[in-house]
């Protein structure tokens, strides 16, 4: 890769952590702080008509608690990525972007390096599935999650995540990875969140700036 490609490379935090870790509400709340965009794949594929091929692919695999195929997320991520960024709601030079929901397993992680440099992966961890299942059950009545609503598809969404999603932290494993602890009140994960941002180069380099 030359050295063009790496410094246009986005600068990104993952949240990674199991179906109800919390991953969704901390990327939006990290979203509405200046210099952070957040992008949920889960919503990107929400957001899609269900009378599209894609569409009809996101619900026939979601509603098994299984991952869509891994050429056409990231295909789509990148177009939805390359629309934030042509309608300069996302700005890859001053922001930083935070990624939940993908990468899901190695296999994107590997597709996506030549897009993304992962200066931090918030690993948001609760192994108390009990907890993680009750939270998945309420947001299915809140939020109308179909593929939250049945204890089967519940406990496939469980074993996807250790069996696919969990080895990521191996991939990036490192100085780069920061285990949160997911059963702390929001706010106290968030705090553990940004106390791990300010740590890094990228971030002080930032503040001089003062966008
Ligand atoms: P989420 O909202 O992140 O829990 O995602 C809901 C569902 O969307 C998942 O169970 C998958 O079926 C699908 N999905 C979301 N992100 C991805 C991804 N990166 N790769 C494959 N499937 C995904």
């Amino acid at each position: 890769m030359s050295n063009d490609k790496k410094t246009a490379r986005f600068r990104t935090f993952l949240i990674l952590g199991a179906p109800g870790s919390g991953k969704g509400t901390q990327g939006k709340v990290l979203g509405s702080i200046p210099r952070f965009h957040h992008l949920a794949c889960g919503d990107v594929f929400r957001s899609l008509d269900t009378r599209t091929t894609l569409g009809q692919k996101f619900v026939e695999y979601s509603s098994r608690g299984e991952l869509v195929p891994d050429d056409v997320t990231v295909q789509l991520w990148r177009a939805n990525i390359k629309q934030r960024v042509d309608s300069h709601n996302f700005k890859p030079e001053i922001d930083f972007l935070v990624l939940d929901g993908i990468p899901r397993n190695v296999e994107q992680a590997k597709y996506m390096e030549e897009d993304i440099e992962v200066l931090r992966v918030f690993h948001l961890s609760c192994p108390d599935r009990t907890e993680l299942a009750r939270r998945l059950r309420k947001r299915a009545l809140k939020d109308n999650r179909f593929d939250d609503a049945s204890e089967a598809v519940i406990q496939n969404r469980f074993a996807t995540y250790e069996a696919e999603t969990k080895p990521i932290l191996e991939h990036y494993a490192g100085d780069r990875i920061v285990n949160i602890d997911a059963s702390q009140p929001p706010a106290k994960v968030l705090y553990d969140i940004l106390g791990g941002v300010m740590t890094l180069d990228a971030w002080k380099e930032l503040e001089k700036l003062k966008v």
